[in-house]
Formats: C-alpha cells, sequence, structure tokens
C-alpha cells in the first residue's frame, strides 16, 4: 500500500455491536469515512476499510465480535489493501489493546471509545508511515459533537448524546471503567444540534446518556439540568416527539415527570430499569435505591400521568440471589405492571466486582429468567387489551420486517404498532385505531 493511498471513492463497511449509544457512535464513524469520500457497503468482503464498533458489557457480545475480527484474516489474504480498524467498549479495557495488536496481527489501528473522533488522522497516519496504530486515551476525552460529521441512519429518530460516561459504578457493570466519568454538553451545544435536526426534518429527538438524570451535575450549575433541558427541547417550533434514555432511578426528580407533563412533544414513555426488586440484591448491585425508594417513583409517575408507559431492565440471577429476592422481583413486577421489560440472566463481566462475588448455578438463573418472563408476557398481554377499539396517534418508522405491505411505529407511551402501508408513510405521524393484539405487538388500521 503506497503513501499516496486515496480513501476518497474506497468502500467502507462499520460492524457495530452493543446499545444504542453505540448505534450512535457508529453514525459518527459512517459521518468521519463518508467526509473522506468513501461509499457505505454492507457486508466486510466487498469493503476496503472494515471498522469494529465493539461493545464489551456481556462476554457474548466480546466473543461474538473478536469471532469475526478473526475472520478479517483470511479476508486480508484476499485483499492485501484491506484496513481493519477495532474501536469501541472492547478496546478502553485495561491491557485490551495492546493484546489485540500483538494477538490480531492484521488489525490495523486500534482506537479507543474517548478518541473516534480521531479517526481520519489515525487512518492517514497509518497509510503513510506503514505501521499499525493502538491509540486508547487512559484519560476521559470526547467526541467532539460540534466538529464530527454524523451519518444519520434510524430516520425519522435521531439521537443526540447528552452526556458521556458513568459515576455509578453498579458492581455487575464496566461502563464507567471504558467510559470513564461523567462529562455533559452544553445545553446550548445540545439545542443547536436539535434545532438543525428538526429543520432538516427529523421528527423524534431521542437524548442519550447513561444516565440522562444527572445530566449537568458536572458543570456544578443549579440551572443546567436534565428536566429544564427538556424544557428548552421542547421549545423548539416544529412538530417532533422527544424521548430520552436511560435513567436511573437514584436521580429521576418529580421535575422530569413534571416536564414531561408540561410538553406535548415530551413523550409519556419512561424507561426506569429497576435490575432487581430485592434490597439486598440492589445492595449488592450498589444501585443506591431501595424498592420502596422505586415503588414511590412509580407511584409519582402514575399520580402525574396515569397512562405513562412505563419499561425497565431486570437481571436475574444476581450474586447471592436467593429464590426470596427472586419472589420480590416477581412481587415488584406485579405491582408496577412494566408495559414492556428487557429482561437478563447476570452474567459475569471480568473487571467488574460482582465478578469475584459468588455466583449462582445456571440452572438456576435459567428457571428464574422462565418464570420472570412468563410473567411480564402475561402482564403486557393483558396491557394489550387494553389497547383494542382505541385510536393513537403513531410515528411511522419503517416497514414491518416481518409483514409485508406493512409499516410500524410507536404510540407515544411507546407501544409498537403495525398497520397495512408502504414506506412513503416514514416520517409521518398517522391516526391508528388498534384491532388485534399479540403479545406485545399490536396492529390496526390507518385512519
Ligand atoms: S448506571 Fe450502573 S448500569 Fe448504568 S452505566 Fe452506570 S454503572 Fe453501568
Amino acid at each position: 500500500m503506497s503513501d499516496i493511498y486515496d480513501f476518497n471513492g474506497k468502500n467502507y463497511c462499520v460492524v457495530t455491536y452493543g446499545c444504542q449509544m453505540n448505534l450512535h457512535e457508529s453514525e459518527k464513524i459512517s459521518g468521519i469515512l463518508d467526509n473522506m469520500g468513501m461509499s457505505a457497503v454492507q457486508s466486510p468482503e466487498a469493503a476496503d476499510v472494515v471498522v469494529f464498533n465493539t461493545c464489551c458489557i456481556r462476554d457474548t457480545a466480546e466473543r461474538r465480535a473478536l469471532g469475526n475480527i478473526g475472520k478479517m484474516k483470511e479476508l486480508k489474504k484476499k485483499n492485501k489493501n484491506l484496513l481493519v480498524v477495532v474501536t469501541g467498549c472492547m478496546t478502553q479495557q485495561n491491557g485490551f489493546a495492546e493484546n489485540l495488536k500483538e494477538r490480531y496481527q492484521y488489525v490495523d489501528v486500534i482506537l479507543g471509545t474517548h478518541n473516534i473522533s480521531d479517526l481520519e488522522n489515525k487512518l492517514r497516519e497509518k497509510v503513510a508511515r506503514k505501521k499499525r496504530i493502538a491509540s486508547v486515551l487512559d484519560t476521559d476525552g470526547y467526541i467532539d459533537d460540534e466538529t464530527t460529521p454524523v451519518t444519520r441512519t434510524s430516520f425519522p429518530n435521531a439521537w443526540v448524546n447528552i452526556n458521556y460516561g458513568c459515576n455509578n459504578f453498579c458492581t455487575y457493570c464496566i461502563v464507567p471503567y471504558v467510559r470513564g466519568r461523567e462529562r455533559s454538553r452544553t445545553p446550548e451545544s445540545i439545542i443547536a444540534e436539535c434545532e438543525k435536526l428538526i429543520k432538516d426534518g427529523y421528527k423524534e429527538i431521542t437524548l442519550l446518556g447513561q444516565n440522562v438524570n444527572s445530566y449537568g451535575n458536572d458543570f456544578g450549575d443549579p440551572d443546567v439540568n436534565f428536566s429544564d433541558l427538556l424544557r428548552s427541547v421542547a421549545e423548539i417550533e416544529g412538530k417532533f416527539r422527544i424521548r430520552f434514555m436511560t435513567s436511573h432511578p437514584k436521580d429521576f426528580t418529580s421535575d422530569v415527570v413534571k416536564a414531561i407533563k408540561s410538553s406535548d412533544k415530551i413523550c409519556n414513555n419512561i424507561h426506569l430499569p429497576v435490575q432487581a426488586g430485592s434490597n439486598s440484591v440492589l445492595k449488592n448491585m450498589n444501585r443506591r435505591y431501595t424498592r420502596e425508594h422505586y415503588m414511590s417513583l412509580i407511584d409519582m409517575i402514575r399520580d402525574e400521568i396515569p397512562d405513562a408507559g412505563i419499561t425497565t431492565d431486570i437481571m436475574v440471577g444476581f450474586p447471592y440471589e436467593t429464590e426470596d429476592d427472586f419472589q420480590d422481583t416477581l412481587d415488584l413486577v406485579r405491582r408496577v405492571r412494566f408495559s414492556t421489560a428487557f429482561t437478563f440472566i447476570y452474567s459475569v463481566r471480568k473487571g467488574t466486582k460482582a465478578a469475584d462475588m459468588p455466583q449462582i448455578p445456571y440452572e438456576i438463573k435459567q428457571d428464574r429468567i422462565k418464570r420472570l418472563i412468563a410473567l411480564q408476557n402475561e402482564i403486557t398481554e393483558e396491557l394489550s387489551k387494553a389497547y383494542l377499539g382505541n385510536t393513537y396517534e403513531v410515528l411511522i418508522e419503517g416497514t414491518n420486517e416481518k409483514k409485508k405491505g406493512f409499516v410500524s411505529g410507536r404510540t407515544e407511551s411507546g407501544r409498537l404498532v403495525s398497520a397495512p402501508g408502504d414506506e412513503n408513510l416514514i416520517g409521518q405521524f398517522v391516526n391508528i385505531r388498534i384491532d388485534k393484539c399479540k403479545n406485545a405487538q399490536l396492529t390496526g388500521e390507518i385512519i
């Protein structure tokens, strides 16, 4: 490969693992590569540059990524000019980049989570110096949201980062180690980005942070806080929706609920991860709230916004979890009646405190998750029936991949709805009368 290698006109493929945060970061990676004159392709086989944007939240995600990175060895034999980049949470772990560089000789550039904005420079440096590069910063860095180009892939929704990093150190979670401490963007910069997105025709903005409720705490200015940010974004002219994730029960305030109530644009959909219904498990997880506090938040939300869609994350099989603890979780689920819940089996994450705690047998975890899913499905199905015959405003997000001739979108409260229609409806607000329900799926007619 010569040092006058021209990226212009070449193809790239970004392979993404993990959460919304990573999906949005991949949009920034694509933005940088598009800006270099390259074009996106769907398969690594057709690409000149392959970027793996990795996740390390679970061992399985990490193993899957490493397996796919391993396949690049054969691809590189066929295409000597192929450049392989690995970035994301996996590379930011202690000692990981050095190990990867040593063991995967065909990886050309390794970047951490704090310097993705540097991708163009590092690619050009690799080509010019004909040297493999591993650049992972120890200090908390920023993706420069003001200057990093973004190629958005989620129209009519647009993700907007409001803060990076996390200060909470839940004992099962690697995020604070690989994403650093909380750093908030200024309200001015967030609002400017949102204004531009609305002007460009986006119909939904999802404000993103590991813990959106602690937005602004690092500024030490009480006037910079999450509920005021929500209100300011809602003041932008135009018809659009605002969603946000993720909330932390210890920092969630009634003021956020008041902000939701104050504007039709802020969706009445609150994702409030509870993780467990037992105080002793919550303590072992270092979640820093109790079951009673969580229930008081639910009561407060329901008093203010009776039709709010409350969703959650629940983990079963955490170290020391007894059958009684698990019964507390089932009891909380019965009381709250979440619209939907993301349920997980706890899996050991090396480098976290919980990895050193005594683990409980896999069969017990499996039995518990089955019982939890069965209960939540029952609740979701019962709640779904209440939608029958009613009409809801839905923002159409795309065609339904499983049902030809159908489109789907979400109600304000976050329920997924399908109806007959075509791609011309994507990005439009329509009214749908619900006439069928099956588990979490609602189907209706556009009226
Ligand atoms: S709040 Fe807890 S679970 Fe969420 S990112 Fe921070 S440490 Fe991880």
